[in-house]
């Protein structure tokens, strides 16, 4: 609950940038970690849009077992190497809990994907790391399973949890999801935990990613994560959703206008 920590939870990485704290943190790369020049080339946009960490995905949680199912530890020393490369902090899915030991050495942030919001044991395992993870909401949980999910983390020791709001299933189909803003004051309210919005997942559709993300901000998100790619028509995986390099640099100077954006 808030009233444990009124004052919000402030998580704090090596190189100092804050989550929760006076600036939205903006988190950003393609949906899949896909070959080397392409999560290089990534990284270099995202840096240069401003932005402090790099997402993008090794082990893939996919719909359809026949479709691209990420590069595993290969993408986890990629992503890595590329981000001190560029001086940015990694972001990346755990999908079970044997890849946590895996996954240690390369990467910043655990994200527990929306499937995986409910794999209690995955949860109660990444209770007892010391390493911030970011729990996005499950496809169809309502806030109170998410609050009772992140309490699975928390109970554990790790007070180094983050929210995501990534989009609902609904019975709309215009958007892939959709985009429960009201969830983002509704958990700022609730607890104490920074929250974050996913428009990518959230929307479904490129072009329309930039407003949620205004809107996830307007609305009081501690942060963004979003896909970029740096030839979304060519991605492996989420391409019509990810942005263009540009899409991203325009976004954040619109973001500026609002909050100040690391
Ligand atoms: C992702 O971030 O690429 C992803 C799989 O997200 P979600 O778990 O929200 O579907
Ligand atoms: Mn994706």
């Amino acid at each position: 609950g808030r009233n444990f920590r009124p004052e919000g939870t402030k998580i704090t990485f090596p190189n100092g940038v804050v989550v929760g704290g006076k600036e939205v943190v903006i988190m950003a790369g393609p949906c899949s970690v896909e070959s080397r020049e392409q999560i290089l080339d990534s990284a270099k946009k995202v840096a240069a849009a401003g932005a402090k960490f790099l997402r993008g995905g090794a082990y893939k949680p996919r719909s359809s077992p026949y479709s691209f199912q990420g590069m595993g530890v290969e993408g986890l020393k990629l992503l890595r190497e590329v981000a001190d490369e560029t001086g940015l902090l990694v972001i990346t899915e755990v999908m079970e809990i044997s890849q946590i030991e895996v996954m240690l050495p390369y990467i910043d942030v655990f994200q527990i994907g929306a499937r995986n919001m409910q794999n209690f044991n995955l949860l109660r395992e990444l209770g007892h790391v010391r390493k911030p993870c970011l729990l996005k909401r499950g496809i169809s949980a309502t806030i109170e399973e998410v609050l009772l999910s992140a309490e699975y983390i928390l109970s554990g020791g790790n007070y180094d949890l983050m929210l995501c709001e990534r989009g609902i299933r609904t019975y709309e189909t215009a958007t892939r999801n959709t985009m429960d803003i009201s969830a983002i004051p509704v958990l700022k309210k609730l607890t104490h935990l920074p929250v974050l919005g996913d428009p990518s997942h959230g929307v479904g559709i490129r072009d329309l990613v930039p407003p949620m993300a205004l809107a996830s901000v307007a609305a009081g998100a501690d942060g963004l994560l979003m896909e970029m790619h740096p030839n979304p028509d060519k991605a492996m995986s989420d391409g019509a959703q990810s942005m263009y390099p540009e899409q991203l640099e325009k976004l954040v100077a619109q973001l500026r206008q609002l909050a100040p954006v690391v």
